[in-house]
Parts: C-alpha cells; sequence; structure tokens
C-alpha cells in the first residue's frame, strides 16, 4: 500500500531505505538474474556483500535500452532479465513501439503489487481521493499504458472505470453518467478528447472532473499545454513519467513545483550523457527497487532532466525534476547551431489556437533544418504568428506552413510529432 511516511523522510534515513531495499535486490538477484550476472561478474561483483557503499553502486555498469533489446532479441521472446523461472510470472505487457522493437516485460504477482503501490504515490500526489472516480480511456491491450494507473486507482480505494473499446464520443458519454472526477490519459488525448467534446456542443468544463492526470508525452510539464487542459476541463492537470521496462517514478504534487522521483521505490541518478559523471542537468538515470522479478539497475532512460534546488513546500524530500521531463536526449534537434527540444517548440506553439502540429525535420549535412506544419485559426496569418513568437521565444527561425484542419494525426496513445526526413 501507498505509504505518506516514506516521501518525508529525512536525507539520511532516506539514503538508509534505499540502501536495504537495493541489498534485498541484490540479494535476490545475483546469481539468480542470467542478465545483471552476467554484467556484474565482469564489473567484479558475484554477491550482494561485494557491494559495501555508494562508491561501489556508482562503480556498477550502466545500462541501455539497446542492451534490452539486444538481449530480448537474442533470447525471445523475453530475454534473460528473468530472476525466477517463467512460471513465477502472471503478466505479461510491452513498450508502446513508437521508437522501434517492443520491449517485452513479464511481472510477478508481487512486482505487479508493487506497480500499483507506485501509482498509489502518483494518484495521492495529484490529490486523489477514495471518493474519486477514475476514468482510463485506453483500450487495455498488450502496450503497459494505463494498467497499472487501474491497478493504483483501486488500491487508493477509488472508483476505476475502464474506458477501453470504445470511441470518444462514447468515452464522454460514459464520463458524464458515470459521473467521473479524475480523467488519466495522456496530454494530447486530453485536448483531443476536449475537441471531440466541443463538435458536439459539449462544455467538458462542466463535468465533474477535478484533477487530471498524465504520462506518455511531455506535455502536462509544458505551462501552454497544462493551461488548455486546465481551462477545457475545468480541472488542475498533474503530470507523472512512468516506462514500461521501468516503473512509475515521476509525479508531481499539489505545489506542482517539478516532477518529484518516487525515492522510496527508486534510486535517481543524473549523469553527463558524455562522460557519465554525476551533474545536476543531464540524463536521468534511474534503478528500481521493487520489481525483483526483473528489475533495472543503473538504466539510462535516455530523458533530459534537471534537478530544482531546496525542499518543495509540500513536505516530500523526495527530489525533483524542474519542469519534468525536459526531452528525450536523441530528439534533441540542432537549428542553426541551437539545441532545441521539440518540447521547447510545442511551449510556444500552444499558446496559439492549434489544434494539431508536425515538426518534420530534414538533415542537410550537419544540420536539421526543420519545417513546422500546424493545424491553426487564420490560416497564413496564424502561422506567421507562431513563427514570430518562436524566433521571439527560442531565438530560431522555422519555416511554419498552415494545413488543412484535420489533416495531420490524431494519437491515443503517444504522441509522435517528430517526423524525420
Ligand atoms: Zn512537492
Amino acid at each position: 500500500m501507498y505509504d505518506r511516511t516514506l516521501e518525508t523522510l529525512p536525507a539520511e534515513r532516506l539514503r538508509a531505505h534505499q540502501w536495504s531495499r537495493l541489498r534485498a535486490l541484490l540479494d535476490e538477484v545475483a546469481g539468480a538474474n542470467p542478465f545483471w550476472t552476467t554484467r556484474w561478474r565482469a564489473a567484479g561483483l558475484d554477491t550482494a556483500c561485494d557491494l559495501r557503499d555508494w562508491k561501489d553502486f556508482a562503480r556498477l555498469p550502466l545500462t541501455t535500452k539497446a542492451e534490452l533489446v539486444a538481449d530480448q532479441a537474442a533470447h525471445p521472446p523475453f530475454g534473460t532479465d528473468l530472476t525466477y523461472p517463467l512460471e513465477r510470472y502472471v503478466r505479461v505487457h510491452q513498450t508502446s513501439g513508437t521508437s522501434g522493437t517492443p520491449l517485452r516485460w513479464l511481472e510477478t504477482q508481487a512486482s505487479w503489487e508493487w506497480w500499483a503501490r507506485c501509482w498509489g504515490f502518483v494518484l495521492a500526489g495529484a490529490g486523489v481521493r477514495p471518493d474519486d472516480r477514475v476514468f482510463f480511456p485506453f483500450s487495455f491491450g498488450l502496450f503497459i499504458g494505463f494498467w497499472a494507473g487501474f491497478e493504483g486507482a483501486q488500491a487508493l480505494g477509488a472508483l476505476a472505470i475502464p474506458g477501453g473499446g470504445q470511441d470518444s464520443p462514447t468515452r464522454l458519454a460514459a464520463m458524464e453518467s458515470l459521473g467521473a472526477t479524475v480523467l488519466v490519459c495522456t496530454p494530447s488525448y486530453a485536448l483531443h478528447l476536449l475537441q471531440i467534446a466541443r463538435e458536439r456542443g459539449i462544455d467538458a468544463a462542466r463535468l465533474p472532473v477535478r484533477v487530471t492526470v498524465h504520462a506518455g508525452e511531455p506535455g502536462a510539464g509544458i505551462p501552454a499545454v497544462r493551461a488548455r487542459i486546465e481551462e477545457g476541463w475545468g480541472a488542475r492537470a498533474f503530470d507523472h513519467a512512468g516506462m514500461t521496462e521501468m516503473g512509475a517514478y515521476g509525479y508531481e504534487c499539489q505545489a506542482q513545483a517539478g516532477l518529484h522521483v518516487n525515492e522510496s521505490e527508486f534510486i535517481a541518478e543524473v549523469i553527463d550523457p558524455g562522460t557519465g559523471a554525476a551533474s545536476r542537468e543531464g540524463e536521468l538515470v534511474l534503478t528500481n527497487l521493487g520489481r525483483l522479478g526483473s528489475p533495472l539497475i543503473r538504466y539510462r532512460t535516455g530523458d533530459r532532466v534537471r534537478l530544482a534546488d531546496g525542499l518543495c513546500a509540500c513536505g516530500r524530500t523526495f527530489v525533483r525534476l524542474e519542469g519534468g521531463i525536459l526531452g528525450r536526449l536523441d530528439d534533441m534537434l540542432i537549428v542553426r547551431g541551437v539545441n532545441v527540444f521539440p518540447s521547447a517548440i510545442e511551449a510556444v506553439v500552444r499558446r496559439f489556437p492549434v489544434e494539431e502540429f508536425r515538426i518534420e525535420v530534414f538533415r542537410e549535412g550537419e544540420l536539421d533544418e526543420v519545417r513546422l506544419l500546424l493545424e491553426v485559426e487564420g490560416g497564413e496569418g496564424g502561422a506567421r504568428r507562431v513563427q514570430e513568437a518562436l524566433r521571439a521565444t527560442l531565438g530560431i527561425r522555422l519555416e511554419v506552413a498552415p494545413v488543412d484542419a484535420g489533416s495531420l494525426p490524431r494519437f491515443e496513445l503517444k504522441a509522435r510529432r517528430v517526423v524525420r526526413r
């Protein structure tokens, strides 16, 4: 069950809590799990006893998604990150596959309960209570998506409502008739549902939804996107970060001063992606402490983050990522010598009446040429206003072109708005 007292542990006690969890994890995994045993032996660690302090921990090898993909390709279908015999596992899920081959992940009963516990922190941070009715407009398939969020809502004592196998108008009708007070989906889908509501003459702000929780894209951490969701739904929007292979690790509190990392269940490090040295800003590296059947230890998430200074007003002692996930390291564009994340472009675009957009990238030699396609009110004039705002805010000049309303793809799962040509 979600434990509020862990969130406010003083720093030393939190580190001690992490250390005992880590030692228990290594005890279970070393020798039993082929993936980690092989890697650690190569690094001189045979048993958990060989890990004496945090300095030893920092010497454990970093792991990348490419290594996990290669392992599953070499040992199909589940790879070798398995601590127990296959019969101990009770669920299988996979990544969305938006960035290549999907990764499969097995869960034991205990690790599935761990997922629900982690989601308890996410939902409680957003102020979700046992009397809430939480709607999940999500197709409950192989992709892990919001499956664990559904379990987490139940574990918190709230009413979880499955919104799979329905089109958007049916979902809106279900939300209304069942009195949904919380909406959990990607930021893109929250905006899309608003558009559908408008087309049907429904004012979503008059529905009883008071809280929305978003993951899968950086959107809810982008002020202009958050403002549109909050205004449209008449609710407070909260950001959340998680990954199929890692778990639900990041969430916002009522202070909304960045994304807290759940340090009672994860160890967070930030490294310079070039040198691997510890840094205040760089790549997020995570270790999950409660998924003993298939853990990840010192995993390079590929997400760019910046650590916030000082304590949060909410009283939680967990570290915060300022501005949430700033972007994917492999999504960074270099436009006329300026480093730009697509999320920074989106932050400007969403200040305007834009229904949907796409960023097209053309590589010419070492330079990225970027063209922005917009479904924007006001056609050419509207596009020009966005272009001027991009120049004023980011210092870059992009080609911006209006396109017909409804001509760009819509996304229910993870949006792919950056297209490389
Ligand atoms: Zn806080």
